[in-house]
């Protein structure tokens, strides 16, 4: 399958964000975006890079009755010498297909796929900031376009990918979050789709967030949903504590979202010899070993920050302190290395980094 590219005439362009400083995240789209459509008994039809627009929908669109969207985010990254960059991003293509399977909808060509995003981010190479610690985001979504009302999975379907320009996300280094233990809702069940990177998910989030926010907190902190007693992930991000000389994270029991970046911290942390395990870990645990003093860090892995630290924990009416509210040289040391690794300026023993386009040849003489 060919994708059709039309590019949007010179005078349509947008400006370029000039103050890479003021970029933050999320606020600005390039100039074209990928989009493929979806029919049953058709499969995957006319895929195009074209000039960015608003969509068009019928008001009975499922997905704006029924949630069936999905979706996914991963950045380019532009190297010192100009050559442009993807970190494992067949990780994303992977999971997004995860959660299509999971909300029945259509499964997408990985090859496809992937062509897509080269090609759109080569499109808007221009688009991507030199600033360090600044990217292109990439945000491939699918949503139902089935015209009809009543639940069932949707006939047809559309599948897109934005890119936009996003800031580093520590300007002025690291500040470490505080988290606000939710016992009162919940993100996810066992049996749900708290595994998946389903658009639902966060909908129903963001009423605990907006109580943490209230009472001065970054992000909520997300227990099992059975016996309000494991910590799950934080915010969306997943979770790791260093208890001891253990960095502990919980497992992926199908409640928890499989990040990239988790993966990668617990490769690396292992790689550079921290013992990493996988387990089920209570806040109860987690408490005693802060008031023990044996919880020496404390951080959040995503895409968007790599590595975030987190500095305070609420918990039943206390605050409790992580490494005296600091970053911990764990949580450097592994936003350090991945980002290394991501913009190209040191070696990648595990074969993360894909380069999908050259920089300037080194001078000769
Ligand atoms: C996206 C996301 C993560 C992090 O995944 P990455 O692949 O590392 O970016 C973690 N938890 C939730 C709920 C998420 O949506």
């Amino acid at each position: 399958m060919e994708i059709t590219i039309k590019k949007a005439s010179q005078k349509k362009r947008k400006a370029k964000p000039i103050d890479e400083s003021n970029l933050g995240f999320g606020k600005v789209f390039t100039d074209h975006f990928f989009n493929i459509k979806f029919k049953e008994g058709k499969g995957w039809y006319d895929p195009i890079i074209e000039p960015y627009r608003p969509l068009q929908l019928d008001p009975t669109a499922m997905c704006l009755h029924y949630g069936q969207e999905i979706f996914e985010g991963l950045k380019a990254y532009r190297g010192e010498d100009g050559a442009i960059y993807l970190f494992r991003p067949n990780e994303n293509i992977k999971r997004m297909n995860t959660s299509a399977e999971r909300l029945c909808m259509p499964l997408m060509d990985e090859k496809i796929f992937l062509e897509a995003i080269k090609k759109l981010v080569i499109l808007e190479k221009d688009w991507i900031p030199r600033g360090a610690g600044t990217s292109l985001y990439i945000r491939p979504t699918m949503i139902a376009t089935e015209p009809a009302l009543g639940v069932h999975p949707a006939s047809e379907y559309l599948f897109f990918i934005v890119v936009g320009p996003v800031g580093a996300y520590y300007p002025q280094g690291f500040s470490p979050t505080k988290m606000y233990v939710s016992e009162e809702h919940v993100r996810a069940t066992r049996g749900g789709t708290g595994n998946v990177k389903a658009a639902i998910n966060y909908a129903s989030s963001l009423y605990a967030s907006r109580i943490a926010t209230n009472m001065g907190y970054t992000q909520v902190l997300w227990l099992d949903a059975i016996e309000n007693k494991y910590v799950e992930e934080v915010g969306t991000s997943n979770i790791f504590f260093l208890i001891g000389d253990e960095l502990i994270t919980p497992p992926l029991a199908g409640t928890i979202l499989p990040g990239v970046t988790r993966n990668s911290v617990i490769k690396l942390a292992s790689y550079l010899g921290t013992k990493v395990v996988e387990r089920p870990i209570s806040i109860h645990e987690v408490i005693e070993a802060a008031e023990k003093g044996t919880l020496k860090e404390a951080f959040a892995s995503g895409t968007a920050a790599i590595v975030s630290p987190v500095g305070q924990l609420y918990y039943r009416h206390k605050d409790y302190f992580i490494n005296g509210g600091k970053t911990g040289s764990l949580a450097e040391k592994l936003y350090n290395e991945i980002l290394q690794i991501q913009y190209g300026l040191k070696d990648d023993p595990f074969g993360w980094r894909i380069k999908i386009m050259e920089g300037k040849k080194a001078k000769k003489g």
